[in-house]
Parts: C-alpha cells; structure tokens; sequence
C-alpha cells in the first residue's frame, strides 16, 4: 500500500467528474487499499480516487472512532437511490480543503447502491455522519466541494486563502 499526495483546492482536477468503473479488478483494488492508506495517514474519514487524481468513481470510507476497531468500507460506482427529505447539519471539512470547515445541510437520510470491494452489488441505508460523509464523497465524484454550498463571498475567501497557502509553500 502506498500513501498518495492528495489533492488541493484550486485543483482543476478536483473539478472533473469522475468515470465509472467497468470491472472491480486487481488494479481496483490496488487504488481502493493506496485511498485507504493515504487517507489514515491524513487522519481523514473519507476519500475520494479524484483525490489522489484519479477520475474513477471508487470511494473509501472509514467513520470508526479512534478507540474503536477500524472499518474500512468501499463504494465502486456508488447511487442514491433515495434521500430523506429531512436535512441534518454537520460541520464539515475535506482533505481537499485544508483546515476550513462550514456547517453543511445535507439529507439526514439515504439509500445507496454501489459495488463493494469485491465488486459485489450492495445497498446500503445509511444516515446521521454515515450519510453526511457518504453524500460529501458523492459529490467528489461530480466535481463538487462542500465549499460550493457557502455563499459566493465565503467560498472566494476560502479560495483566495488556500491560493496563498500554495504560492508560499516550498518543499526543499
Ligand atoms: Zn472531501
């Protein structure tokens, strides 16, 4: 398992929708354990393959707590098949946006359909953090960050901020 560089907004790759997965092979699962890695090794709970720079539709999730037994959990190709209409609100943050963090509304409640890591057909109903984290992933795969939820003014000063972050950032 190897851990990858993950990705930073601005990232025009980050913005790309992501390609479905055609068969869960060995490369598959080769990405599926390098996310899983790369993502323990960022402290995160979610991870998408666009993160890494990869557009393949794959999620891998892990929403144990520290003191518990680690869960890892994978989603090729995965589908919201329903969502509640009750929303829930999470302060949410993301690998991909580095120390920013907004509270979010999202659907308290859903239904997902996705291929497992062995690429076996699965559904999965899913709510409070489980279906927050789940819905964040989602939107990865569309090109979509829990920033482009805030209001126009706030996302700008968020950009502008992780913009300067990087042009100061040196690596000797
Ligand atoms: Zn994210």
């Amino acid at each position: 398992m190897t851990v990858k560089t993950i990705l930073t907004e601005p990232n025009k790759l980050l913005r790309q929708i992501s390609a479905p997965v055609q068969k869960v092979g060995k490369e598959e699962r080769r990405l599926m354990d390098d996310m899983l890695e790369t993502m323990y090794s960022a402290n995160g709970i979610g991870l998408a393959a666009i993160q890494i720079g990869v557009p393949k539709r794959i999620i891998v999730m892990d929403i144990s707590k520290d003191n518990e037994k680690k869960t890892p959990m994978y989603f090729v190709n995965p589908v919201i098949k329903h969502h509640d209409k009750l929303k829930a609100t999470y302060e949410e943050g993301c690998l991909s946006v580095p120390n920013q963090f907004a509270e979010i509304d999202r659907p308290s409640k859903c239904e997902v359909e996705y291929l497992d890591y062995d690429g076996n057909k699965k559904t999965l109903k899913a709510e409070g953090l489980l279906a927050t984290c789940i819905q964040h992933e989602m939107d990865h795969l569309e090109g979509i960050l829990f920033i482009d939820y805030l209001s126009k003014l706030k996302k700008s000063m968020i950009i502008k901020k992780l913009s300067k972050n990087k042009s100061n950032r040196i690596v000797v």
